[in-house]
């Protein structure tokens, strides 16, 4: 197989050619088709995400083809097309996996950060976390269904009901997010990067009522906010544009510590809130609604071997949409 692999933190991605990983028991081997790029593995290339396995293959929005079954695997057939999100593994034994809540399970393996990813032509993956995938969208198009769309789900999903919802960075998941909302009656308004004329005129043409620089004040007040870029220093200024009761959701895993505020900014009942990783019920739910909306991801596609091109573009927001890689 070949692989773009991160031998170590802060380094730039290797292209390397080895034997073709076993499937395990319960492991289906894919054959990879496409792979997003997500903002978590910038994470775990520059080593905000501390390195548990290495060197490691990256990627965790894995669109494959079942090759061959490991022992036990019955849930797919080869040919079968499946995605592979995040969440790769979780004990089903602890407190959190027992009540609903697997994305919070301390012994959570995550893919491309604790198992190898799909930033390759090959991967194994454990088939009870992977997701068969709706058939309207290519191979490509529903790459970016796997964690900008499935985390934007999740961090959408808790503000559902605000009629008006702010949206801090327009990347690869606001533009998901955008769209469900929209679906669902909500007005969006998109903050971009101070001066981002481009990710102002997409936000608009995916139906933002309103777009500016994240600096900048709303015409009205939001009743929520999700955070997507990854800085702190949007926490106090996502709080000060939403009202009485309205919710602030931080989506990213990691983010740059959060300056001090004024007490006055969070009075009123409003609420700070994270969202972490995600469940398989996140992952049903939202492939269910993706295709019915319906949500059109718009993606650039890089060769495998560019993948860190795709990196660098994301890291300076030279993109419209996600990033993909096609092995
Ligand atoms: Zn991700
Ligand atoms: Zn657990």
């Amino acid at each position: 197989m070949r692989s773009m692999r991160l031998e170590a933190p802060r380094r730039a991605l290797v292209e390397v050619r080895t034997p073709d990983p076993e499937p395990g028991p319960g492991e289906v081997l894919l054959e990879v088709a496409a792979c997003g790029v997500c903002r978590t593995d910038l994470h775990v290339a520059d080593g905000d995400l501390p390195p548990v396995r290495s060197p490691v293959i990256p990627g965790h929005e894995i669109v494959g083809r079942v090759l061959r079954t490991g022992p036990g695997a019955r849930r797919f057939r080869p040919g079968d097309r499946v995605g592979v999100p995040w969440l790769g593994w979780t004990c089903g034994a602890c407190e959190a996996c027992r009540s609903g809540r697997e994305n919070l399970c301390d012994r959570a393996r995550f893919t491309g950060w604790h198992v190898d990813g799909g930033y390759a032509d090959r991967a194994v993956a454990d088939e009870r976390y992977a997701f068969p995938l709706p058939a309207a969208y290519g191979d490509a198009e529903a790459a970016p269904l796997l964690c900008a769309g499935l985390i934007g789900y999740r961090s959408w999903a808790p503000v559902r009901g605000a009629a008006r919802l702010g949206l801090y960075g327009f990347g690869a998941a606001a533009h998901i997010v955008a769209q469900m909302a929209r679906h669902a009656g909500q007005e969006v308004f998109a903050f971009v990067r101070p001066g981002d004329r481009e990710a102002r005129a997409f936000a608009l043409d995916l139906g933002a009522a309103w777009a500016g620089g994240s600096d900048e004040a709303p015409p009205r007040p939001l009743d929520a906010a999700i955070l997507f870029a990854p800085v702190g220093a949007l926490v106090p200024a996502a709080l000060r544009q939403v009202a009485k009761g309205g919710t602030v959701v931080c989506a990213g895993i990691h983010m740059s510590d959060i300056p001090t505020f004024p007490y006055a900014l969070l009075w009123g009942e409003r609420t700070v809130r994270s969202v972490a990783n995600l469940t398989r019920r996140d992952g049903d739910d939202f492939l269910a609604l993706a295709p019915r909306v319906p949500v059109r991801t718009e993606v650039v596609t890089y060769p495998l071997s560019r993948a860190n091109e795709a990196l660098a573009d994301l890291r300076l927001g030279r993109l419209r949409g996600a990033a993909v890689l096609v092995p």
